[in-house]
């Protein structure tokens, strides 16, 4: 790897102050900045309707940059997917700049799903892959490239076998959810394979992308941090590279092999989201989302001649608490910027299947639907919101329910004895959550007045009624799901969705290289993690524990291993 301009980073960096290049980058990027335009009238510009909010491609003249940089392979992005690029790249002896807009690797997602891989067979017997595959197809009906989905499926056990002696070697030690493959939940059954693994301790420093930074640094490499990605450089079918927005100035970064898009989906582009997810307005209240996931390399991909899945696929839970009287869907703050109006990020208790009811005190819902379908559901609702209410026996309630994936947090708290007050004002439920002696109170506390009052009490007699029949004649919930409301203390809280991240994106062929719309490959382009699509549509397969963060790590693999000729 040669930096053009014959400096050390370090010294690079002065240079490129002394020079007072930032102006000039801010300068140069005129057309970077947000175009200011009314979305069209979908019926009068149905196409344009899609596209409004991709802007046009900034142009950048030669002269503008400051300097250039040679490298075998572009990684943009440092967060899950570029991070396992980088760490394979590193070790497989391949040449590689990886380029991050921020001043740290990206948050690491913790839950890793691999098919089959040794660890799992431990403790499970051997997972069916064309069951997985087939089913990951039947939650998106079919908008899917099961070639793709194929790459996850063959490679999974071999990325997390890859990086397991890497985290274990840095204090971490590897644990695997076994699951119930037959998962009951809304009704009916999901099939839940066991694939999720994870590192103890979980959710503390270092993680793995931290590790992988360590374990690139240790062969001589860094992340190029404050690297933010202007454009690709793209010649017909060819991407070459790509220019960056540094304090410095406009960088130029020429990759030989290929250069790889991994920067994350759009969720934290109100813009886009309204465009290409129309229901998450109407269905969240929180965001859960990393801001720097802004959906600009999605569309600097498309800059490039890329196409995008026509449907979106939102990641969406059931946990976005928020005061009574709240709705769905973005506030405005006094700087002007959009967000959702919670200012908590999720109460986890939100996914048990306790009675939920609407503003109108009724019962609308199977409570134990996934967690993004009865967003969905709820979106239907007034304000798209729904109240949860449960009893003083919740702790017996919670761990009967045995929910899975990461509701099943809450129960690992009830499990180990924590008081479920503790763990409500531990999970930052003070304030949200209301808690009263009698349901009369605690209807009042959640904002229940007059007839939507007396429906909820009407309501809840009704649903302890079915409860204790045992069946619900209502909506079919598992009878084991069921719980009275009769024990005080009363608890009860608002909610709506939390949006997580964005899965749909650029199409991609089995060995990530990014197509245009007849299917041919870009030269040079690949994707990788929640900036690539073709795996997803509509909804976040949940009970597929953790096939998003599985997918996007054994991608940037892939690609890393592809271009290192590591690939047979
Ligand atoms: C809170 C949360 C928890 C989650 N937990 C799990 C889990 O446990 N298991 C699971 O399977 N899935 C989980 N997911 C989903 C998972 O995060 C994603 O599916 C996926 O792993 C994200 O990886 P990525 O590499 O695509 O994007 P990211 O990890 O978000 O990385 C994108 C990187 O690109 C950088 N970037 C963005 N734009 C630019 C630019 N213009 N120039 C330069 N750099 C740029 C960003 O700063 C960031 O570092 C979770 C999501 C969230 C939000």
């Amino acid at each position: 790897m040669t930096d053009s301009s014959g400096l050390s980073r370090r010294g690079f960096l002065q240079a490129g102050m002394l020079a007072g290049a930032g102006a000039l980058a801010a300068g140069a990027l005129a057309g970077c900045a947000p175009r200011a335009q009314e979305a069209p009238h979908p019926e009068t510009a149905s196409q344009e309707a899609h596209t409004y909010w991709l802007g046009e491609e900034p142009t950048v003249a030669d002269a503008d940059i400051v300097a250039t940089r040679d490298t075998d392979f572009l990684i943009i992005g440092a967060g899950n997917a570029g991070m396992m690029a980088a760490g394979t790249a590193s070790d497989l002896g391949l040449d590689f700049i990886v380029a991050e807009k921020g001043t740290s690797v990206g948050d690491t997602r913790e839950y890793v799903g691999a098919i089959n891989s040794k660890y799992t067979l431990e403790v499970a017997d051997p997972v069916d892959e064309m069951k997985v595959l087939n089913e990951l197809t039947r939650y998106a009906s079919g908008r899917v490239d099961q070639r793709v989905i194929k790459t996850w499926l063959n490679e999974g056990k071999e990325m997390i076998e890859w990086i397991t002696p890497i985290m274990e070697a840095n204090g971490k030690t590897l644990g695997v959810t076994p699951m119930e493959a037959d998962h009951p939940a809304g009704g009916t059954y999901y099939f839940a394979p066991t694939i999720e693994h994870f590192f103890n301790p979980t959710y503390e420093y270092p993680m793995r992308n931290d590790i992988l930074e360590w374990h690139i640094q240790e062969a001589g490499h860094e992340v190029s941090y404050n690297y933010d990605l202007v454009k690709l450089d793209h010649d017909g079918n060819r991407v070459t590279g790509a220019v960056f927005a540094t304090p410095e100035g406009l960088v130029r970064v020429n990759a030989a092999k290929g250069t790889l898009l991994a920067t994350g989906g759009y969720a934290a582009n109100p813009e886009m989201i309204r465009a290409n997810l129309p229901l998450v307005p109407a269905c969240c209240t929180a965001a859960s989302y990393s801001p720097r996931c802004d959906g600009y390399g999605l569309r600097a991909g498309l800059w490039a001649g890329g196409v995008k899945d026509v449907n979106g696929a939102p990641v969406i839970f059931d946990r976005g608490a928020v005061p009574a009287g709240v709705d769905c869907g973005y506030v405005v703050d006094a700087d002007g910027r959009e967000h959702f109006p919670a200012t908590h990020y999720q109460l986890n208790i939100g996914s048990q299947p306790f009675l939920k009811v609407n503003r109108k005190g009724e019962r609308f819902v199977n409570e134990s639907l996934p967690y993004d379908t009865l967003c969905n559901a709820a979106s239907y609702q007034p304000g798209g919101v729904w109240c949860q209410i449960f009893d003083g026996n919740a702790v017996d309630d919670i761990l009967r329910f045995g929910t899975t994936g990461c509701a099943a947090y809450t129960t690992a708290f009830m499990q180990m004895g924590m008081p479920l007050d503790d763990f409500i004002a531990m999970d930052g439920g003070t304030g949200l959550m209301q808690k009263a002696d009698s349901l009369d109170e605690l209807a009042g506390l959640l904002g229940f007045e007059g007839e939507a009052k007396q429906q909820l009490m009407d309501t809840i007699a009704h649903y302890n009624d079915i409860v204790e029949s045992g069946v619900d004649t209502d909506y079919g919930k598992e009878p084991h799901r069921l719980s009275k409301i009769i024990e005080p203390p009363f608890y009860g809280c608002w909610f709506g969705g939390a949006l997580l991240t964005t899965l749909d994106g650029l199409r991609i062929n089995e060995d990530m290289q990014v197509l245009t719309a007849d299917g041919s490959v870009i030269e040079g382009l690949y994707a990788a993690g929640d900036v690539s699509g073709c795996f997803y549509s509509d909804n976040y397969p949940e009970y597929i524990v953790a096939c998003a963060c599985g997918r996007t790590c054994t991608e940037g693999r892939h690609v890393a291993r592809l271009l290192a000729g590591d690939l047979a």
